[in-house]
């Protein structure tokens, strides 16, 4: 496998591991205890980098050296920081360092990061804000990568013809129509593609945009996604 191509679309779950296998040696290395970055680089690929060659482990490590650098955190010596990291890496690597508590919170810092944005908006929720916040008059625009996937046009259309109009999680009619006068409705994965679920209808549903969120972000998702199956005749389980 070619480093470059070994690097695009890392999960989650894979830069999760990275950075806690990351938070180890570095803790080692703060202990003055040795350790073998090889055999930890093999110890992640027995679990959730199984996916990736050993040089895009020792790659993506030092994709995090480059981040403690930015923060001015010591990385660990044997990881020298990666050069032209990407922005999205960097904020996701970033955002892990938060959830894991490493580096400090800055919940008003704004950012272009979804994911982070709203990470810091729901954490500034848990206190009441005292001062209105100033906001930003001209937000800058940044232009970033994303992994999207390649869908066939037939099946969201037969999805829609199905639905007729009708959310197929909630029964109730599309909240309104576009322009062309089609009743608005998402097509969702139910099988996430990113979990390498198909587009195919058996893995297709038309949902309303409050149904569509309940299955991404609802804390009842899962029961919900039963709850498609259990209705919806033509969804077959991968
Ligand atoms: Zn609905
Ligand atoms: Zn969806």
């Amino acid at each position: 496998m070619d480093t470059k191509k070994s690097n695009i679309g890392w999960s989650d779950e894979e830069l999760g591991a990275s950075v806690d296998g990351y938070l180890k040696m570095l803790k080692l290395e703060k202990a003055k205890q040795s350790f073998n970055k090889t055999a930890e680089h093999e110890l992640l690929r027995e679990g959730a980098l199984s996916a990736r060659s050993l040089a895009s482990v020792d790659y993506r490590m030092r994709n995090i050296s480059a981040v403690f650098e930015a923060l001015n955190h010591r990385p660990i010596a044997g990881y020298t920081a990666a050069n032209n990291v990407g922005s999205v890496i960097i904020s996701r690597i970033r955002r892990i360092l938060e959830q894991r508590g490493i580096i400090e919170y800055q919940d008003n810092a704004p950012t272009s990061d979804e994911a982070l944005l709203e990470l810091r908006a729901t954490r500034l929720q848990s206190e009441p804000i005292k001062t209105k916040p100033e906001g930003i008059t001209a937000p800058q625009p940044v232009s970033t990568t994303s992994t999207s996937y390649v869908r066939d046009p037939e099946v969201r259309a037969w999805v829609r013809q199905q639905a007729a109009g009708v959310c197929e999680g909630c029964g109730v009619l599309a909240p309104f129509n576009l322009d062309n006068g089609q009743p608005f409705l998402e097509v969702h994965h139910v099988k996430h593609l990113a979990r390498k679920g198909s587009d195919r209808i058996t893995n297709a549903v038309a949902l309303c945009p409050n149904c569509h969120q309940r299955c991404h972000r609802s804390s009842d998702r899962d029961a919900f996604t039963e709850s498609l199956y259990a209705k919806i005749g033509r969804l077959a389980r991968e």
